[in-house]
């Protein structure tokens, strides 16, 4: 899909030229859907994922998941592995960096917007396009296909419940962090990354 850019000049450095919405096959996943976006004609993103949350859907970035060093032979382990894949060695399954409020961060953004405008026109250009998705399938019914989506299908990491959660909890911080920021607003652009 195209989209014209929005906003006065100086107002988005940037514009999202086209989204590419795959959406999930099960409706009861909380995973909705996988996009593609390109930036200016000229830069893709891909594997971003649209999140059913609970004030709808939101944009999550690529991400990759947290890992660190075994302390005895080096080996990389997830963050909430007990044991070491490598040489077995115990570990602290409870290790992980946390949030503000103590609960663990799993995973990290690999490409993300710097500031809350940037995330704001990206998440509208995704999530219009994933509902016109929708639509489309609805009027096409049995006779929907799918886009044309190279090799992404393939792509496809494991997006477990946790890491569903851990989204959302983001998402509902970020949420809040806007509407304390409400009462600045018009001062320009807030940090909200
Ligand atoms: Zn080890």
């Amino acid at each position: 899909m195209q989209i014209e850019r929005s906003g006065g000049p100086g107002q988005v450095r940037f514009q999202v030229t086209e989204v590419r919405v795959k959406l999930t096959e099960d409706p009861r996943n909380k995973l909705k859907a996988y996009a593609s976006v390109t930036i200016d004609d000229a830069f893709v993103v891909r594997d971003l994922k649209i999140i059913d949350g609970n004030k709808g859907p939101f944009v999550a970035m690529p991400s990759r998941k947290l890992a660190d060093h075994c302390k005895q032979c080096h080996h990389k382990n997830h963050m909430r592995a007990a044991y070491c894949n490598q040489c077995g060695g115990k570990l602290d399954p409870e290790r992980a960096p946390r949030d503000g409020r103590g609960r663990a961060r799993l995973h990290a953004d690999l490409a993300h917007p710097i500031n809350s405008q940037t995330r704001i026109e990206l998440h509208k250009a995704v999530v219009r396009a994933y509902l016109e998705e929708v639509e489309t399938q609805q009027k096409a019914g049995a006779d929907y296909q799918p886009k044309d989506f190279d090799d992404l299908d393939v792509l496809n990491d494991i997006v477990d419940a946790e890491y569903i959660e851990e989204l959302e909890r983001r998402q509902e911080e970020r949420e809040k962090r806007r509407r304390e920021q409400a009462g600045h607003a018009g001062e320009g652009l807030a940090s909200g990354a």
